[in-house]
């Protein structure tokens, strides 16, 4: 390597390291998040595991909301594999018909009952492997199932934190994968079970894809991204 491409690289390092969030920055980000919403959850609603996994499996790709409203038909007629295996696939499109792309998650959520009730006892399994090996769960549906059905400290990755991690410098990364294991190795202990959901929250409401809402927004102040939108917290436009 010449001298000038070793001096451009190390001045890349040096960048690089200084995009990223210290450690305190981090302690105090997750401590104000904390103080604005102590006790953070998903905003899916279910009140089992299996619920939650359904729910779940239902969102890609769609809003809580649109979720929550065909759920809250859905679960009082079938909410265990058993009852959704005999509800069907044509059985149960009518109710998640409002959602995006229902034709293809019904079939895997009927799929995903009947593999339930022949390999797991009709039970949720609290096992990463096991979970994406059920139809139409992958990689982040198992973080958000270990996360919030069983408590496990995972990290389940998605737009809002993708974006979030990179604009603040908390953990930055090219994929979501990356971004996923530099959050677990940065978030403090104490804030890991719950970090997933700040992080998905403040990504949603306030540090939005488009014209994130950086004057009202309680990191300002720590976060590393170039392009925050400019104001007053009482002079901006709404
Ligand atoms: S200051 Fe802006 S870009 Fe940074 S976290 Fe807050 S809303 Fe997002």
């Amino acid at each position: 390597m010449t001298p000038a491409a070793t001096r451009k690289k190390a001045a890349t390092q040096r960048s690089r390291r200084a995009s990223r969030l210290s450690a305190a920055e981090i302690e105090t980000m997750f401590a104000r998040l904390k103080a604005l919403n102590p006790k953070p959850t998903t905003e899916l609603e279910f009140s089992t595991p299996y619920e939650l996994l359904v729910a779940v499996t239902l969102s890609a790709q769609a809003t809580d909301v649109g979720v929550n409203k065909a759920t809250r038909k859905l679960f009082p007629v079938a909410n265990t594999p058993q009852q959704i295996a005999r509800l069907g696939v044509e059985g149960l499109k009518p109710y998640i018909s409002t959602i995006g792309l229902y034709n293809t998650k019904a079939a895997n959520v009927v799929a995903m009952a009947q593999q339930l009730i022949e390999q797991h006892g009709g039970q949720v399994p609290r096992d990463r492997e096991a979970l994406e090996a059920l139809p139409g769960v992958g990689r982040k549906t198992a973080n958000v199932v270990l996360n919030t059905a069983f408590g496990e400290p995972t990290m389940a990755v998605d737009t809002h934190i993708f974006r979030v991690a990179n604009r603040t410098g908390l953990a930055p990364g090219k994929t979501v994968r990356a971004v996923e294991d530099g959050l677990l190795k940065v978030v403090p202990a104490q804030y890991l079970h719950d970090a997933h959901h700040w992080l998905i929250l403040h990504g949603r409401y306030v540090c939005k894809a488009r014209r994130p809402d950086c004057p009202h927004c309680a990191i300002r102040d720590l976060c590393r991204y170039p392009d925050k939108t400019p104001g007053e917290p009482d002079t901006i436009a709404t």
